[in-house]
């Protein structure tokens, strides 16, 4: 089963909202990939959740991109370099993690371009530090997308939230998780290793990414999944 589903661009909710308020935004649409999936982690470097997720993609050798907030990355130079090192992607999600949509475009401009500056001179140029913007709470604004633009920023959204209010234990989370991204046939999905407490993140992603691996889903890196979706 394929749909089509919006992977770079808009989120379907706004889209309709999106045409009239942003006319001049072209939306990417693109299918899913069959039974394909790509590992995103949001918020962190946190060296409380960060290395536990490390070495739970390392030992099923599964490769995943880190929306990293600035100044965690900042904090945590050690933590970035160790994602690097183990092949993951590094990629900007603002530098203070504001309500993004409600700020002016030179705050706009600030947000993303600190981050840049501070990944490149944390890492030096690498072909790990990537163009993909994810924006806080997947919020946008005109402001934002004429930022993305301007700025060669390839805007990623997701299309399955590992955390949610209505699952409380790593069971729970494995199976509303599973049953998305099954809905789907494969998918962006997104968990949070950073700000706030990840511990259920920790303690699911095994039995999800053993789930994935089990049903036979291919897990990629984000490039091979957008490419993959594109040539569809
Ligand atoms: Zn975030």
């Amino acid at each position: 089963m394929r749909r089509w589903i919006l992977i770079v661009g808009l989120l379907a909710a706004l889209l309709l909202v999106a045409a009239q308020v942003f006319p001049d935004n072209r939306a990417t649409l693109a299918e899913v990939p069959d039974k394909v999936v790509t590992l995103t982690f949001d918020d962190g470097p946190d060296p409380r959740f960060t290395p536990e997720i490390l070495r739970i993609l390392g030992d099923r050798k599964v490769p995943a991109t880190f929306f990293v907030i600035g100044k965690n990355a900042v904090a945590n130079p050690d933590l970035l370099k160790q994602i690097v090192d183990q092949g993951h992607v590094v990629a900007n999600h603002t530098y203070n993690h504001p309500h993004l949509e409600e700020l002016g475009k030179e705050q706009v401009y600030e947000e993303l371009s600190t981050v840049d500056a501070a990944l490149s001179d944390l890492l030096g140029p690498s072909p790990r530090l990537s163009s993909y913007f994810r924006p806080p709470r997947g919020n946008l604004s005109r402001e934002i997308l004429a930022a993305v633009k301007d700025m060669n920023k390839e805007l990623v959204l997701w299309n399955v939230c590992v955390e949610n209010r209505s699952t409380t234990t790593p069971e729970e989370v494995r199976e509303r998780v599973m049953s998305l991204v099954k809905d789907q046939n494969g998918g962006i999905l997104l968990a949070h290793d950073g700000e706030l407490d990840r511990t259920l993140t920790v303690q699911s992603l095994p039995l999800i990414l053993d789930d994935l691996i089990r049903e036979g889903y291919r897990i990629v890196p984000l490039d091979e999944y957008l490419e993959i979706a594109r040539s569809l």
